[in-house]
């Protein structure tokens, strides 16, 4: 391996605890972030942050920078969707979740609980040293094209910048398969969780790309010793502006919420 300090279990042999308020990831728990891909409106997001709350998240996901493929798609409502988010996550009491696409946007997330750093930014090093600098926990997903090795560099960069608090997140990679979105690399939560003592989650969404798979690779995931999943809830699959495929209906997202307990319970 790569010259890792910070990132190691020898540096550090406990499990790191991430606390936003009182909602804990990495204690033995399992944390459920859920919520829509993007913020479209304010109406849309706190009807869904009442859903996700009634079924069992305990934190509110919302993006409101949204780095799509297409130019041409719904880029995010940008700081008015942030706020809405914050408003939403109050109302219900959920802490947030939110990604950043660049350092210039830090400022607009200081009510934010956790800033997410997405897949395409997991090696954009001026943002990852500038998030060093921030007071609040980092939500690190993997690069589709990136190994284990340099999800901790990344990590490192982080921690090397002054901010110890990252959870590292699996969301699928690209492989020669084209039935999913991406592949979900379920090897991926042992291993890190052997190498480093920082919390891994699993985003079972974007690695389906369909709804219909999101359950089995949440319980997989879970049975792989996640410390949470992070999913995608819609309560009108049909309007999303963002990722709709793989939109799931709060009433689906409740069932996979009471078996994933079930199987955390189990190991
Ligand atoms: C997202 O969480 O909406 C997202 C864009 O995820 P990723 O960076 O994993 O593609
Ligand atoms: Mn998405």
């Amino acid at each position: 391996m790569a010259d890792f300090h910070l990132t190691t279990r020898e540096y550090h042999p406990q499990n790191t605890i991430i606390d936003v308020g009182g909602a804990k990831i990495g204690d033995g728990s399992l944390a459920i972030i859920a919520g829509p891909c993007a913020i479209e409106s304010k109406d849309q997001i706190f009807r869904i942050a009442s859903a996700v709350k009634a079924s069992g998240a305990t934190m509110l996901r919302g993006g409101a920078f949204k780095p799509r493929t297409s130019p041409y798609t719904f880029q995010g409502l940008e700081d008015e969707g942030i706020k809405y988010l914050v408003e939403a996550g109050r109302e219900v009491g959920l802490p947030t979740v939110s990604e950043i696409t660049d350092e210039s946007e830090i400022d607009l997330f200081k009510d934010v609980d956790i800033i997410q750093v997405g897949a395409k930014n997991m090696q954009n090093f001026g943002l990852l040293h500038a998030l060093g600098k921030v007071d609040k926990p980092i939500l690190l997903k993997r690069g589709f094209g990136c190994t284990y090795e340099e999800v901790l560099s990344s990590a490192e960069h982080i921690m090397a910048s002054g901010n110890e608090r990252v959870i590292l997140c699996e969301r699928g990679i690209r492989t020669f398969e084209t039935y999913t979105r991406f592949t979900f690399d379920v090897s991926s939560i042992p291993s890190l969780k052997t190498l480093t003592h920082l919390p891994v989650i699993a985003d079972p969404s974007h690695p389906a790309g369909r709804y219909e798979l999101i359950e089995p690779l949440s319980l997989a995931a879970v049975a792989a010793g996640a410390d949470g999943l992070i999913i995608e809830v819609h309560d009108r699959p049909d309007e999303a502006l963002c990722d709709a495929n793989q939109a799931l209906k709060p009433d689906k997202f409740e069932s996979i919420v009471r078996k994933a307990m079930s199987v955390k319970a189990a190991l």
